[in-house]
C-alpha cells in the first residue's frame, strides 16, 4: 500500500513525496481511514511509530476540503518540544496546500504572544498548543475554539502525568460537542480511559503493539554503584569519538548536577530542564541537532518527542521509572534504521526495575563488567532479594571491545 491509496488533495500528495514518505506506517494504515470516516479514535501508539502524520494527513485533507475562514482543528500536546516538533510536521506535510497553524506554548516573552495574536486575528487553520498556555490565553479572549471541527490529544497519557487533565477538561469546555476528537497515548491505563469515555463518542480503537526496541540498537548495562558512576561515565565517553549522544537522569535535579559536573570532567555538554529559558531551549537543542553540541543531558520529558537524526549513543544515567520510559530513551538513537548504542547504568536499588525493562523487551540485556581499575560492584539479582555483596572477577581492560573508535592522538 501507499499513500496514493488514500486519495489524497494533490497539494497533500504533494507535501508528502517533499518529505519523501512513501509508505503509511500501520498506525497510519489503520488510523487515517477511520479518521477520514469522521470517527473518534482512541489510539495507543508511540513516538517513533508515525502518529503524528496518521492524524495530520486526514485533518489537513478535510481543512483543504473546508471553508477556510475559522480555526478548525486544534492539537494539544505535553511540551513545547512536542509542540514545536508537530508544527515542524505541519509545515512540511501542508507546504503546498495553504493551510496555516500556529504553536502556542509557554515561556515565550510578550513579544512572541503579540505575533501569535497578529497571526490568530488574521486567521489560522490549525493551533499546536500545550494545555497551560493554552488555558492562560483562552482567559483573553482571543483565541476563539467555537468552530473547532477536530480536537487532538496527543501524548494524553503524559499530560495526565504532568498534572494537565483539569486544565483538558477546561478546554474541552470551550469547544463545540459535535466535534471530531482523537486521542493518541503511548499507554493505556485506566485514567485514560476514563478520560476517553468522557471525552469521545463511540470511538474506533487501535492498539499498535510496544515497539520494540529496533534491530539496530546494541544494548549493554553496567552494574554500578552510584559513588562510581562519575568515574565510569568519564571512563566510556573521555576521548571517544562521538559526534551525539544523550544521557537520560531521572530527575531535574540530577540533570542539573551532570550539566555542571560532566564539563568539568572535561566532557563537553549541556543540560536541558524545565527552569531554563525557553529561549535557552530551544538554542540548546539547536545546536544538538546541528552537532555543535555533542553531549545533551535530559529527563525522561526529553525522551518523549525528540527527533533528531544521528544519535550514536544514549547513556541512562540511572534505571528510568517507568520500563516502557526505557524504550523512548533508547528509541532516540538508531532512528530510521540507522544503527546505535544503548548503556545503562543499574545500581543495586534500580536491579528490580531493570529487570521489568527486561521482562518487558523480552530479552536479558548483556551485563558489561566495570573495567579494570574499578570496585567490583554486586552480582545481578533482579529478583529482588538482596544478597550480600560478593566480589566477581572482571576481565582486564581492554579485554571487551570499546564501543567507539578512539580519536586519532587520545588514549
Ligand atoms: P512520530 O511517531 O509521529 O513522532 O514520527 C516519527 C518519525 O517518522 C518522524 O520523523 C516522521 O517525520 C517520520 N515519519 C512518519 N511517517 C512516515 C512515513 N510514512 N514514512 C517515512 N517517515 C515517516
Amino acid at each position: 500500500m501507499t499513500f496514493h491509496d488514500f486519495h489524497f488533495n494533490q497539494k497533500l500528495q504533494d507535501g508528502l513525496d517533499a518529505m519523501g514518505y512513501e509508505k503509511p506506517t500501520p498506525i497510519q494504515q489503520e488510523a487515517i481511514p477511520q479518521i477520514l470516516a469522521k470517527r473518534d479514535l482512541v489510539a495507543c501508539a508511540q513516538t517513533g511509530t508515525g502518529k503524528t502524520a496518521a492524524y495530520l494527513l486526514p485533518i489537513l485533507h478535510n481543512i483543504i476540503h473546508s471553508d477556510h475562514r475559522h480555526l478548525n482543528t486544534l492539537v494539544i500536546a505535553p511540551t513545547r518540544e512536542l509542540v514545536q516538533q508537530i508544527d515542524q510536521q505541519v509545515e512540511g506535510l501542508a507546504y503546498f496546500t495553504g493551510v496555516s497553524s500556529i504553536p502556542i506554548y509557554g515561556g515565550g516573552d510578550g513579544a512572541v504572544w503579540d505575533q501569535q495574536k497578529k497571526a490568530l486575528e488574521a486567521g489560522v487553520d490549525l493551533m499546536i498548543a500545550t494545555p497551560g498556555r493554552l488555558i492562560a490565553q483562552l482567559a483573553s479572549g482571543v483565541i476563539d475554539l467555537k468552530y473547532v471541527q477536530h480536537l487532538v490529544l496527543d501524548e494524553a497519557d503524559r499530560m495526565l502525568d504532568m498534572g494537565f487533565y483539569d486544565d483538558i477538561l477546561r478546554i474541552i469546555k470551550y469547544l463545540p460537542s459535535t466535534r471530531q476528537t482523537l486521542l493518541f497515548s503511548a499507554t493505556m491505563p485506566p485514567r485514560i480511559r476514563a478520560l476517553a469515555n468522557k471525552i469521545l463518542r463511540d470511538p474506533a480503537e487501535i492498539n499498535i503493539a510496544i515497539s520494540k526496541p529496533a534491530d539496530g540498537i546494541v544494548q549493554e548495562a553496567y552494574l554500578v554503584n552510584d559513588d562510581q558512576k562519575e568515574k565510569l561515565i568519564t571512563h566510556l565517553l573521555k576521548g571517544s569519538a562521538f559526534s551525539s549522544a544523550l544521557i537520560f537522569a531521572s530527575t531535574k535535579e540530577k540533570v542539573k548536577h551532570l550539566g555542571r559536573l560532566l564539563p568539568k570532567l572535561g566532557l563537553p555538554s549541556k543540560a536541558i530542564h524545565s527552569d531554563l529559558e525557553q529561549n535557552e531551549r530551544e538554542e540548546i537543542l539547536r545546536e544538538f541537532k546541528n552537532k555543535q553540541l555533542n553531549l545533551l543531558i535530559g529527563t525522561d520529558v526529553l525522551s518523549r518527542g525528540i527527533d533528531v537524526e544521528g544519535i550514536e549513543l544514549v547513556l541512562n544515567y540511572d534505571v528510568p521509572p517507568d520500563p516502557e520510559d526505557y524504550i523512548h530513551r533508547i528509541g532516540r538513537t538508531a532512528r530510521a534504521a540507522s544503527t546505535g548504542h544503548a548503556i545503562t547504568f543499574v545500581n543495586q536499588l534500580d536491579q528490580r526495575r531493570f529487570g521489568q525493562i527486561e521482562k518487558l523487551i523480552g530479552t536479558a540485556i548483556s551485563k558489561t563488567d566495570l573495567p579494570y581499575g574499578f570496585h567490583p560492584s554486586f552480582a545481578y539479582n533482579p529478583d529482588g532479594k538482596m544478597k550480600p555483596e560478593k566480589p566477581h572477577h572482571h576481565h582486564k581492560a581492554g579485554n571487551k571491545k570499546r564501543f567507539f573508535r578512539k580519536r586519532p592522538g587520545s588514549n
